[in-house]
């Protein structure tokens, strides 16, 4: 008994060791026993509590970039999913309860959407970061804060009521990769089929993709945004008019971009103009 107190204690110890290093977050996939790792290659004495020496050898690791899981074999079709999903409750429930990948196990929340749902104008990004994992919504960190003031330069609100003037948000990705990498293309191919349900359901008139990932996945091309950006393509799998641009996290980085984002926001208002004029 007093040796599962002791266990007890020390892993609580160690767990609160690693939030003051700051390591608050899951950095990979799956669960490590770092323990049993660095234990010397000998049997161990199964009855010794475990030392709070050994929990000062605690290493904390880089965010695990590199690993892009692949589904396994069983996963079911998600083209087949997103098909039998005839409402956006059944197209959520459909995704959130898809276990063909290793992120869902990783992340906090499930991300599906925010805005308007009818809205004119549909925003696709690329995952949830770290606060949209914690809040279980899109485009709510400092990006998505960019976001919203780019949509209120041309009139529009994710918290609007009026269709005409609102947005609709969501992502290619509902679950946030681990160490905020960029998502694979296998992974976004894994969830693109959702995605074009999502956008048949929600019935947008214009599509902006933001950055990277949405582009190539929605386009199905592996030209960067920097060429892609500011070109109308017709989207043959939804039919409708889609505009990419570069990512609010991006203009972040780049403010000098902006004006090139500018030029297309310009470019979503007049789209939007000439759908609700028609
Ligand atoms: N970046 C994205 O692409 N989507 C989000 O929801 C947040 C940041």
């Amino acid at each position: 008994m007093n040796q599962d107190v002791d266990l007890r204690d020390a892993l609580i110890s160690a767990l609160e060791w690693q939030i003051e290093l700051g390591a608050i977050e899951a950095i990979g996939e799956h669960p490590v026993d770092r323990f049993a790792e660095s234990a010397p290659n000998t049997a161990p004495e199964p009855e010794k509590p475990v030392k709070t020496s050994a929990i000062a050898e605690f290493q904390p690791r880089q965010p695990a970039r590199a690993e892009a899981p692949s589904p396994g074999p069983a996963a079911p079709d998600t083209s087949e999913l997103a098909r039998q999903a005839d409402t956006l409750e059944a197209l959520a429930t459909a995704m959130r309860e898809y276990d063909g990948t290793p992120l869902k196990a990783a992340a906090r929340n499930f991300v599906f959407c925010d805005g308007l749902l009818g809205a004119h104008l549909m925003v696709i990004g690329e995952a949830p970061g770290q606060e949209e994992d914690r809040q279980g919504k899109p485009f709510v960190g400092r990006a998505g804060q960019l976001l919203d003031r780019m949509l209120a330069a041309i009139g529009l609100s994710r918290m609007e009521t009026d269709p005409a003037k609102a947005a609709y948000i969501t992502n290619i990705l509902p679950w946030r990769p681990v160490g905020n990498r960029t998502p694979t293309p296998e992974e976004s191919a894994l969830f693109l089929p959702f995605v074009i349900r999502h956008i048949q359901l929600a019935k947008p008139r214009v599509i902006l993709t933001m950055g990277n990932t949405p582009t190539k996945a929605m386009l199905d091309t592996t030209t960067g945004i920097k060429r892609m950006r500011g070109n109308w393509v017709d989207h043959a799998a939804t039919g409708l008019p889609l505009l990419p641009s570069f990512h609010p996290a991006y203009l972040l980085r780049q403010p000098a971009d902006k004006k090139l984002a500018w030029q297309d926001l310009i470019q979503i208002r007049t789209a939007l103009d000439k759908a609700d004029a028609s």
